[in-house]
Order: structure tokens, then sequence, then C-alpha cells
């Protein structure tokens, strides 16, 4: 066995949303650390295409292609990966979504579509996670929040009520789980460049303010997420429980 605290080889991880975007960095990170990494998504295309960018690099991914809405095929998932023989030791939920409009405006089906995608599927995956990870008395989920976990701005409501959701539902499994050998914390990144931001990265104004308010003057990089991805994958967290790592430039510690 490795001393190295970082070292996840033998570990299997499985990380939601990744065929692109943040998900996808923190796979390929907790692949280059030595896990055996299950890709997710819904888009089948996307899934493939991320598999396969990996595969160049020397990375065997394997593919789940679920919608982590869908209570039924979360549950077939897992079933498929206990007969893979690769129940994950490490989960992170990953995978959101952006809707932006005045809150005025917000239908409540798009309100349930937001908090369904982004916080709800942390649960059900989670449960389905840690009752095999309980079982074998260890196991590491990441979730992941945003500055919206502790910040509101205008026309995302539900997604800061999902993503403040987040933080209180690390904690909660957080000292549920602890004394059963689980750590579970989560990652809050800020404004990163991925497709989710894209209108965002395309509208002058927002960046104006944005370079106003980000103390390290810039976006973030979504590579700069996957070293706190290994650190609370791997032993080297094994004492800390129910904790937000905020990647965001210095956003959060500035007036
Ligand atoms: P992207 O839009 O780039 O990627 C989203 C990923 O989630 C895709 O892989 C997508 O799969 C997947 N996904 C969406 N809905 C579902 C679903 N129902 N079932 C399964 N997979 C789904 O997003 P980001 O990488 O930017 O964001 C990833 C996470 O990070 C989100 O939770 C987001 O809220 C959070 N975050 C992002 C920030 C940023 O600046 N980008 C800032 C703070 C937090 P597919 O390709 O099939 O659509």
């Amino acid at each position: 066995m490795s001393d190295n605290p970082f070292d996840l080889a033998g570990k299997t991880a499985l990380v939601t949303g990744s065929s692109r975007g943040l998900g996808f960095v923190m796979a390929r990170g907790l692949a280059r650390a030595g896990a055996r990494i299950i890709l997710n998504g819904v888009d089948t295309g996307r899934l493939q295409a991320a598999q396969a960018g990996l595969k160049q690099e020397g990375i065997e991914a394997q593919t789940l292609n679920f919608d982590v809405t869908n209570e039924a095929d979360v549950i077939a998932a897992f079933a498929v990966l206990d007969q893979r023989g690769m129940a994950p030791d490490i989960l992170v939920n990953n995978a959101g979504i952006q809707l932006r409009k005045p809150l005025l405006d917000f239908t409540s089906d798009e309100w349930r579509k937001v908090i369904d995608t982004n916080l709800t599927s942390a649960f059900v995956i989670g449960r389905e996670a840690a009752r095999r990870m309980v079982a074998r008395g260890h196991g590491k989920i990441i979730n992941i929040g945003s500055l919206a976990s502790e910040l509101a701005r205008p026309t995302v409501a539900p997604y800061t009520a999902a993503k403040g959701g987040i933080k209180m539902l690390t904690r909660s499994m957080a000292v549920e789980w602890a004394s059963k050998g689980l750590q579970v914390n989560g990652i809050g990144p800020g404004y990163m460049l991925t497709d989710m931001n894209q209108a965002l990265m395309d509208n002058a104004e927002f960046n104006t303010w944005l370079m106003s308010r980000v103390p390290a003057k810039r976006w973030g990089k979504p590579e700069e997420l996957a070293g706190a991805a290994v650190f609370l994958a791997s032993s080297a967290s094994d004492y800390i429980n129910g904790q937000m790592i905020y990647i965001d430039g210095g956003m959060l510690a500035a007036m």
C-alpha cells in the first residue's frame, strides 16, 4: 500500500454529470490519482466522447448513462455497478443545471426541475452510495455546491435554494455517517469557464462586474477543482467532515 495520502489506487469513483465541464475534470483528476472512474450523463454522444478523450490519455473510464432525477434509473444504475463489482468508494454529486429568470416568472415545474436535479439527486444517489459504503465501513462523498450555497443573486432563486440545501445536506450526511467511517464534504466553485456559464461569459456587463468582484481578477479554470476533489476523496481528508471548500478566487472573502 502506498504511503502517499493522496493515492486513490484501488478505489472506484462515480462522478455524476461528468460527460463535460467540472465533473469531467474532477473525474480525470481522480483517475490520474489512481481511481477507477465511472462517467455519467444523459447525452450518450457526449458521454462516449468524454470516454474516448480519456482513453487517448491512457485512462480506461467506464460509463453509466442515467438521469440523476429518475430514482428508478438511479437504483437500476447501482444494481449494474453491484454486478460489475464497482460499488463506489467515492461519489461526487456534481450533475446540475441552471435556469435564469426573475423569481416572479418561475413556474412550479421549473422550480422543481432545478431542485430535483441539483439537490434531490444528491440525496437519492448519496443514499444509494452510502448504503453500500456503510456496509463496508468506509466511503467518501463530495457534494458540489456553489457560491450560491452562501450568496444570492437575482434570477437564480431555485438554484440558490438548491445549493444552500447542498451545504446543509452535506452537514447532515456528515453527522449521520461520520461514525460509520464515511467522510462527506463539499466543494463550492466560483465562476468557472464551463458551458453552464456561456451566457455570462458572453455578457460584457457581467464580465466587468465579475472582474470588479473577484480578488483573483479572472474566471476559474475547471482544472482548478481537480486537486480539491482528489484531496476530499483521499485518506488525506479522513478527519474532515461536513466542510465546504470554496474555490472562488477569493470572492467569498471579499466585501
Ligand atoms: P455543465 O453544464 O458544463 O455540465 C453539466 C453536467 O451535468 C453534464 O455532464 C450533464 O450531462 C450533466 N447533467 C445535467 N443534468 C443531468 C441529469 N439530469 N442527469 C445526469 N447528468 C446530468 O455544468 P458545470 O460543469 O458548469 O457544473 C457542474 C456542477 O458544478 C453543477 O452542480 C453546477 O451547479 C456546479 N457549479 C458550477 C459552477 C460554474 O461556474 N460552472 C459554479 C458553481 C457550481 P449531459 O452532457 O448529458 O447534459
